[in-house]
């Protein structure tokens, strides 16, 4: 087998337990992506990959996946993999110290800077996460060492790769990085029930992420609800334009339908955040959604978002949702 194939084997066969492996991989390509090729080199000249500076990669990916879509990593739902549990701290730090509640790209957190020493040591807890249970075990595939990938000596601080490898994963990412995310989120359908798995794995890799508006919502929710009452205390919005809130939270459906969306004070919206909603509050959205109908085929209107209302209702969206995302 020459190098890509073995790469891609080792991604492809490796076991269900977490998904460290493949955040480790996913670092690696991106080291030989951003590999300066100007530089003067031999193919078969050794190049050193620190630990930290995956670790920094690895910690990336999951503050993302778990800052925007808690999304769960190992099979055991109480205990979840140390480096997981290393970035759930971080975060908490992060919105203790920023107040800042809503999920944010890494790239705009400046978490490096405003929590400089818990940064620091989460990087440092990483790196001792990576030597135990990733940095040898990769090249392990059903007790068998796969040779030829990369040279690590147990708990090294760095390991190294040639140049030529380097090469092959950079002129090969796009397949490479395909390979890893639909690992990625194949192993994520084992630990998580939410929905379009796949987009939340993919989205880390984009620059931003795009939330969409939803003030084309509005004209509907206001068929049902003219008088702007707030759905979550039940006072009229007078001196403010009402927010659009997702009872069942964004993160969890990463869409917006008209079936989960309502009118809101932004006090009351932002100080939610992503609470599940109560049962009572699931009833109330639930006989909201029919009256909205009701009064939708009363005007006649005909678009996808009556379609998607009664599909929402005859399935039992709201509910199903509702139960799933507490699991
Ligand atoms: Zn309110």
């Amino acid at each position: 087998m020459n190098f890509l194939d073995k790469w891609l084997h080792i991604i492809r066969s490796c076991s269900y337990d977490n998904t460290y492996k493949m955040s480790w991989a996913k670092a690696i390509t991106e080291i030989a992506v951003e590999y300066d090729t100007t530089l003067t080199w031999k193919v078969s000249d050794l190049i050193e990959i620190q630990l930290e500076d995956l670790a920094k990669r690895v910690l990336r990916y999951y503050f993302e996946q778990t800052l925007f879509f808690d999304l769960k990593q190992s099979s055991n739902p109480v205990k979840p993999p140390v480096v997981v549990s290393i970035v759930k701290s971080l975060i908490k730090t992060y919105q203790d110290n920023t107040t800042i509640m809503k999920p944010v790209k890494w790239y705009k957190s400046n978490i490096e800077s405003l929590c400089k020493l818990e940064y620091e040591k989460a990087i440092r807890d990483i790196v001792k996460a990576l030597k135990t249970d990733v940095s040898y075990r990769f090249l392990r595939i059903e007790g068998k060492e796969i040779e030829g990938i990369y040279q690590y000596e147990q708990k090294a601080n760095s390991l190294f790769i040639s140049v030529e490898s380097l090469l092959i994963l950079k002129k090969n990412s796009l397949v490479v990085f395909d390979a890893i995310n639909y690992r990625w989120t194949q192993m994520l359908e084992n630990f998580n029930t939410s929905p379009r798995l796949s987009k939340k794995v993919r989205i880390i890799d984009e620059d931003q992420i795009r939330r969409k508006p939803l003030g084309k919502f509005s004209s509907y929710i206001k068929l049902e609800n003219p008088g702007c009452l707030c759905f979550l205390c039940g006072k009229t919005i007078d001196s403010e334009t009402p927010t659009i809130d997702h009872v069942i939270p964004w993160s969890y459906l990463y869409s917006d339908d008209l079936w989960n969306l309502v009118f809101a004070h932004q006090t009351c919206n932002s100080s939610k955040s992503n609470v599940i909603a109560s049962e009572e509050m699931i009833q109330r959205l639930e006989t909201r959604n029919k009256l909205l109908l009701n009064l939708m085929e009363q005007q006649g209107k005909l678009d996808k978002h009556v379609s998607e209302l009664q599909i929402a209702i005859d399935n039992n969206l709201v509910r199903k949702f509702w139960v799933s995302c507490q699991g």
